[in-house]
């Protein structure tokens, strides 16, 4: 569509919808073309409570606050907290909500107060919107941002649509030069943060470390990627998948440990001599996977959890207590975005490799069944591209 008026803002924050010029089969006017009003409508990838998912027309979202921008996305992906929400894990997320919190886009429009970003410049959502100016917020937490954390495709609409807004928009996007690689950037949006923040950082990753990262999907892998920033000794990955394994090794990890038997933690005693490990990264969230990173410890080890755990886990301080073991927690703040970026701009890191399948946004569905197959479909990141 050829868009002849940019719009203007008004003063009072309101807008002027632009008039756009649309070919129309069957309602030609003499000249061959017809004078619209915008499309207000979009396409988006909508939950409909456990188990339901539709790709359907949605409203256009708008500017709202002055601190809001709207981005047209160009580049999306699936998360395994979206598979997450369609077994209606996370009662947060209501019928109706557009799911995503991950994307790579082109500003559409920005609210009076936006400073940070323009109209056209490109930009990485990221998945914890944060308005930098709360106590959380001041203090590095993100994550727990008293307008913000975690709220795309979660309390509110997300990036599997053609459009999303993105509140707090100059502490929630970050600039991208024109030229960057969408795909690579949109890894940045949650999962290299995550797997660094919550795993390597909380892990306390050092030189010389033997570190076992449990749980070799997307999550797993971001943080075998980043553990090497700090030259670990060692990285022993351990997944049920052969697959994954081997994408580990690929990846960089030393050892492998295939899980499927039940004796993930013998072997990782093996192969460690009876010492165990100075980090284990639990990247799954579930109890047994816990279990594993408890037993493998050595004294002086850390447990850095990732997993999303919806069940309670037991702890073991019966034998922890006197190990001098910490263990740690965290919802990512995805303060280390911009250090990140660097490293992907630079090609020290290469999270493009995540990459597996690639879908038309309007294929979201297929792109869902495919993620949701994982094993069989040998499915890490799959993109969601914008025709
Ligand atoms: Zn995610
Ligand atoms: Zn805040």
């Amino acid at each position: 569509m050829l868009r002849l008026d940019p719009g203007n803002a008004s003063l009072e924050g309101t807008r002027t919808k632009p008039l756009e010029r649309v070919r129309e089969k069957g309602s030609l006017s003499p000249a061959g073309v017809a004078w619209h009003l915008a499309s207000t409508t979009m396409d988006a990838l909508v939950y409909h409570g456990p188990g339901k998912r539709a790709w359907e027309k949605k409203p256009r979202p708008e500017i709202r606050e002055a601190t809001d921008a709207v981005v047209r996305i160009t580049t999306s992906t699936i998360c395994g907290t979206d598979l997450h929400i369609l077994k209606g894990d996370v009662p947060s997320v209501t019928d109706g909500r557009i799911l995503g919190h991950e994307g790579v886009g082109v500003v559409d429009d920005v609210g009076a107060a936006v400073s940070g970003v323009r109209t056209g410049d490109k930009v990485l959502i990221s998945c914890i919107t944060s308005c930098g100016k709360c106590d959380f917020c001041r203090k590095g937490m993100y994550s727990h941002c008293r307008g913000g954390g975690w709220i795309l495709g979660n309390t509110i609409d997300g990036t599997q649509a053609e459009y999303v807004r993105i509140p707090h928009a100059d502490t929630s996007l970050h600039r991208l030069p024109p030229d960057t690689d969408d795909e690579a950037m949109v890894m940045l949006s949650d999962i290299l943060p995550t797997g660094f923040e919550c795993g390597v950082q909380n892990g306390q990753v050092k030189p010389g470390d033997t570190v076992a990262i449990v749980g070799a999907g997307p999550i797993g892998l971001a943080a075998l990627l980043t553990a090497q920033f700090y030259s670990p000794a060692e990285i022993v990955m351990i997944d049920l998948d052969e697959n994954r394994l081997q994408v580990a090794l690929s990846f960089g990890a030393t050892k492998a440990v295939n899980s499927s038997d039940g004796k993930a933690v013998q072997k990782v005693m093996a192969l460690t001599g009876g010492a165990g490990v100075d980090v284990a990264i639990e990247a799954v969230g579930i109890p047994a996977t816990f279990d594993v990173c408890q037993e493998v410890l050595a004294p002086g080890g850390r447990l850095a959890n990732v997993g999303v755990h919806g069940k309670p886990v037991e702890l073991h301080l019966e034998k922890l207590w006197a190990h001098n073991i910490i263990v740690t927690t965290r919802l990512v703040d995805t303060v280390t975005t911009p250090m990140l970026l660097k490293l992907v701009q630079s090609g020290r890191l290469q999270p493009r490799k995540l990459v597996t399948h690639r879908f038309g946004l309007a294929d979201s569905m297929k792109a869902y069944d495919t993620f949701g197959d994982a094993a069989k479909e040998r499915a890490l990141k799959v993109i969601l591209k914008s025709a």
